[in-house]
C-alpha cells in the first residue's frame, strides 16, 4: 500500500499505511534532498542536511512526482528536481515526536 501525500502551503503531509503521519516543512524537506549535488554541499550539523542560506525559491514546492511506486521527486521554484526521496527515506526522516524518541532508542 502506498503512502497519501497531501502538500500543504508550507509542509508536506504523509500518511503511512500503518497510520502514521509525518510533517516535513519544505525548508526540512529540501535539506533532506538525498541527490548527488547537495550531498556535496552537505554541512553536517548534527546529522540534518543543512543547504547553506536557502533561497526562497530554493524551498518553495513547484510541484511533486511520483517515482514508480517507491520515491517522491520534489520539483523545486529553482528548478531543482535531482532528488529522488524513496519512501523509506522519508520515514526514515520523520522528525515527529515519537520517531526521534525511537530512534534515541536504537542508537542506545
Ligand atoms: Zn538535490
Ligand atoms: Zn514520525
Amino acid at each position: 500500500m502506498e503512502p497519501k501525500i497531501e502538500v500543504g502551503p508550507d509542509a508536506l503531509w504523509i500518511e503511512w499505511p500503518d497510520g502514521h503521519q509525518s510533517r516535513y516543512p519544505f525548508e526540512r524537506l529540501r535539506a533532506l534532498c538525498p541527490c548527488a549535488s547537495c550531498a556535496e554541499r552537505e554541512v553536517d550539523s548534527g546529522g540534518l542536511r543543512v543547504i547553506e542560506q536557502p533561497s526562497e525559491r530554493a524551498v518553495r514546492l513547484s510541484r511533486l512526482e511520483r517515482v514508480g511506486n517507491y520515491a517522491l521527486c520534489p520539483i523545486w521554484e529553482d528548478g531543482h528536481s535531482t532528488g529522488i526521496y524513496a519512501w523509506t527515506y522519508l520515514r526514515r526522516s520523520c522528525d515527529c515526536f515519537a520517531c526521534r524518541s525511537e530512534r534515541r532508542g536504537e542508537e542506545r
